[in-house]
């Protein structure tokens, strides 16, 4: 794929593009954002752009042989590195090293990308680090991932931060459409719900996964009138039957994300967004603000997740912020 293909991320491709216009590529680049929004095509669009032998107007022409190999996964100059099990391994570091002690087989760019750079564990991301700080000429390495606080700061510090916006709903829409053959309003409805992820859109396109986010949706709203008992009894069952929490908690952060852009744009909100904050509302009182600190909560139980804490006390952790969040708010919870 050339990078005038890729959806959106007006602004990362152009920093891009100046920097091979002006020969000025970084040894270290870090992609950010949320999942599903373009990083990984354009860390292969970008690769591509670097090799490229016949490119026409800047960009790549995804045609000759070093294009397809790349645009296939077949470039014997494109590693592509990602988690072995949980976590990237410090020996999988170790082979990229030896690799990098020789000069690319065909590539004017050997390219390197570590998608998951969060998946990096200490003593695999102090060596990853070491390849940084002396990196050979003609490689360039690209760490990809949706969570850049749970990076070394030492390895962010080395490389060139780039950073992935949401796309755009209509975006999305058009190309589950076009691409995807998707019934105009299930796509408007994917997209909608996606909170600007192409990959989620297309999940959520799926009727089976609609009915499943629509199922969650139902399980948070009976939170707000349920005992603690219940609410033990409602997660131990959750996390035992889950196929994938890791999704469901997904699902959570759409959920409250969809229900704080509504009041957004309902102007139900009070401040976020516009006029000043009455001066005598009591802020610990204000639903906007318990949303906001409530998907704060929620995004760091997914990150204790992704770490393997316990399933069921995470979930727990979850449900009971969410039951204190909206006690008695229920009514006005019509997301
Ligand atoms: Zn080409």
């Amino acid at each position: 794929m050339s990078m005038a293909a890729i959806p959106g991320q007006i602004r990362a491709r152009k920093l891009l593009w100046k920097m091979v216009e002006g020969a000025r590529v970084p040894h270290g680049l870090l992609f950010t954002g949320e999942a599903g929004i373009g990083k990984s095509r354009t860390a292969r669009a970008f690769a591509q752009l670097l090799n490229c032998t016949e490119p026409r107007q800047g960009d790549s022409c995804d045609r000759c042989p070093s294009c397809r190999k790349i645009g296939s996964g077949q470039h014997p100059d494109l590693l592509w590195v990602k988690k072995d099990g949980t976590f990237i391994k410090i020996d999988q570091v170790r082979q990229i090293k030896e690799r990098l002690k020789f000069r690319p087989f065909e590539a004017r760019h050997r390219v390197v990308v570590v998608e998951g750079a969060h998946d990096l564990k200490e003593e695999a991301a102090n060596a990853f680090l070491k390849i940084l700080e002396e990196p050979p000429r003609q490689n360039v390495l690209i760490l990809i991932t949706m969570e850049p606080r749970m990076l070394l700061p030492t390895l962010v510090s080395r490389c060139c931060h780039i950073r992935f916006q949401p796309l755009e709903e209509d975006l999305i829409a058009r190309a589950l459409i076009e691409e995807e053959g998707v019934e105009r309003n299930a796509a408007l409805e994917a997209a909608r719900l996606a909170s600007g992820s192409l990959a989620r859109a297309r999940l959520l396109a799926d009727p089976a996964v609609l009915a499943h986010h629509r199922e969650i949706g139902d399980r948070l709203r009976a939170l707000a009138g349920m005992s603690v008992l219940e609410l033990f009894s409602l997660t131990a069952r959750w996390a035992r039957e889950a196929k994938s929490l890791d999704e469901d908690l997904e699902c959570i952060k759409l959920w409250l994300r969809d229900m704080i852009h509504s009041r957004l744009r309902l102007g139900l909100s009070s401040s976020r967004e516009g006029g000043p904050r009455s001066s005598t509302a009591d802020p610990s009182d204000d639903l906007d603000d318990r949303l906001f600190r409530l998907f704060d909560r929620i995004e760091q139980a997914h990150q204790q997740l992704r770490l393997n804490a316990n399933r069921q006390l995470v979930l727990e952790g979850v449900c009971l912020a969410m039951r204190k969040a909206f006690d008695g708010e229920s009514h006005r919870c019509t997301v």
